[in-house]
């Protein structure tokens, strides 16, 4: 029996849910090891050359601006997606087992589980410590991890080749994600042009009076510990985290838990990631905001990004079909992440649900503008290098040396080449953030014209994001989504503005 449209459909939402609740009960430490490739041998039927076919026809046969080509996009984009992890699903299984099994041992004969070593490295406040860590953390990289993850980038890199969508790598995604990389990466070296002096201004200043480190000697690691700035722990207790977040939640008119269908995992667990993540099991019915405690402010971030991905997934309307509800431009998701996690440099939002004083205000600020900064810039260098590193025109060998040099050039703390192809995201996921950025940057200006400065406490804001952001799934592409609510086109600007009032 040929496979027919619906049939893709429903299979692929089934399809969905079986792998997303596998990687959350193994990303939350709740099952020791990942079996995707069972999950991926069950649908084998919608995963596969027929299947491939089909979204390529219909792909091919919708008139370009029609609903129907805008769904076939999304079903050729979510075909190849899920193809290429079922290619890849052997590697990522070992990747994973590698990163839960490896523990890192250091030449005093302590030793560390690899996935708690990021939070170890930023909380270490004494520096030769801290170094010996990243040392020890780069070395456990080098014999184990690099080989996996470089070997996966090449085979997704011959992968989506082998599928003749574009004439390479890069052209294929820019085909299917209607996101053009060459564009985007000309806005990012703008950009880094752009707040070139204000980040020339704001380091060397923090390093030295943070860390006590000169600015010619940062490494990635003193980056960590930078950011995690400890002196503001005490006015973000753990304790009144969940319970001050879900109260701005309420008295912006939404109910926090979605009705039952966000569920909250915030403890701790030996075997849970350190980064934290949104599992949407079923949407909308079943969310999962998966976070492990750090500790200060970093912490309240992060339940407030997840949270942004948690809510728009709960709130998407649940008679969508499935390609609005699972697949799609995932600057949108992001960008409701990130206007979520930027009221961390509100300063009526901070006053309202932190311990923080209207005395401690202007230096966290500062820091925050720092943090932002830092981001921004690192991740222009990471889309500027990642387009290069797929577009298959260097040797492997020459990636490393790239890697350095543009990252360190772009946020002066020195990278190492062990990461070059560990701190990558896959598909050109920089890319999303970075539109994403420019989104959120948007929507934030624009309910403040409607709902005041503080639109996030005001009871018509809510239910206004929820009928005409969240509820819209991933219908639309960010650029789309910007120019129906805002009327404006994204850019960097509004995001480069946003951290000029931070400075002030
Ligand atoms: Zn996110």
């Amino acid at each position: 029996m040929a496979l027919s449209r619906e049939r893709l459909r429903a299979d692929g939402d089934a399809f969905m849910e079986e792998v997303s609740r596998e990687f959350y009960l193994v990303h939350s430490g709740l099952k020791a090891t990942a079996e995707l490739q069972p999950i991926y041998a069950r649908y084998a039927r919608v995963l596969g050359p027929a299947a491939l076919d089909l979204v390529r026809g219909e792909f091919h046969d919708a008139a370009p601006g029609s609903e129907a080509h805008r769904a076939a996009r999304l079903m050729l984009e979510w075909e190849v997606e899920s193809q290429t992890g079922r290619a890849l699903a052997e590697l990522e299984e070992r990747e994973i087992a590698w990163e839960a099994a490896t523990v890192v041992s250091l030449p005093d004969g302590r030793a560390f589980p690899y996935q708690r070593l990021a939070i170890e490295i930023a909380n270490t406040t004494d520096r030769r410590e801290r170094l010996a860590l990243d040392d020890a953390r780069a070395t456990a990289v080098e014999t184990g991890l690099v080989q996996i993850r470089r070997d996966r980038l090449q085979q997704e890199r011959e992968f989506v080749e082998s599928l003749e969508i574009g004439s390479d790598y890069n052209s294929a995604f820019t085909l299917m994600s209607g996101i053009s990389l060459d564009d985007l990466v000309a806005e990012c070296r703008e950009c880094l042009r752009d707040t070139e002096s204000a980040w020339a201004d704001l380091l060397p200043r923090a390093a030295q009076r943070s860390l006590g480190v000169p600015v010619a000697d940062l490494t990635r690691a003193d980056a960590l510990a930078l950011l995690r700035a400890p002196e503001f722990d005490r006015y973000f207790p753990g304790s009144d985290m969940e319970a001050s977040v879900r109260r701005q939640v309420t008295e912006m008119g939404i109910d926090p838990d979605a009705e039952g269908r966000i569920r909250y995992d915030t403890g701790e667990r030996a075997a849970k990631r350190a980064r934290a993540f949104c599992a949407p099991v079923r949407v909308p019915e079943e969310v999962y905001l998966v976070m492990r405690p750090h500790g200060g402010q970093t912490d309240y971030q992060t339940l407030l990004h997840e949270l942004g991905h948690a809510l728009h997934f709960a709130y998407t309307r649940a008679d969508y079909p499935f390609e609005y509800r699972w697949v799609g431009d995932n600057s949108v998701t992001e960008s409701y992440a990130m206007l979520f996690d930027h009221l961390m440099q509100h300063p009526r939002w901070l006053l309202r649900y932190t311990g923080l004083g209207k005395r401690e205000l202007p230096p966290f600020l500062r820091a925050a503008a720092l943090e932002e900064l830092q981001f921004l810039r690192r991740y222009c260098a990471k889309l500027i290098y990642e387009v290069q590193l797929y577009g298959g025109q260097l040797s492997w060998d020459s990636i490393p040396d790239l890697y350095v040099e543009t990252l360190t050039e772009a946020t002066t703390f020195r990278y190492r080449r062990a990461d070059a192809f560990i701190d990558v995201d896959a598909r050109f996921y920089a890319a999303r953030y970075l539109r994403a950025w420019q989104l959120g940057a948007l929507l934030a200006e624009s309910l403040t014209e409607q709902f005041n400065e503080d639109w996030f406490r005001n009871p018509r804001a809510g239910p206004w994001i929820v009928e005409n952001l969240f509820a819209e799934g991933q219908r639309e592409m960010a650029d789309e989504l910007a120019q129906r609510v805002t009327g404006r086109s994204l850019s960097f600007a509004p995001v480069i503005a946003a951290v000029e009032r931070l400075l002030i």
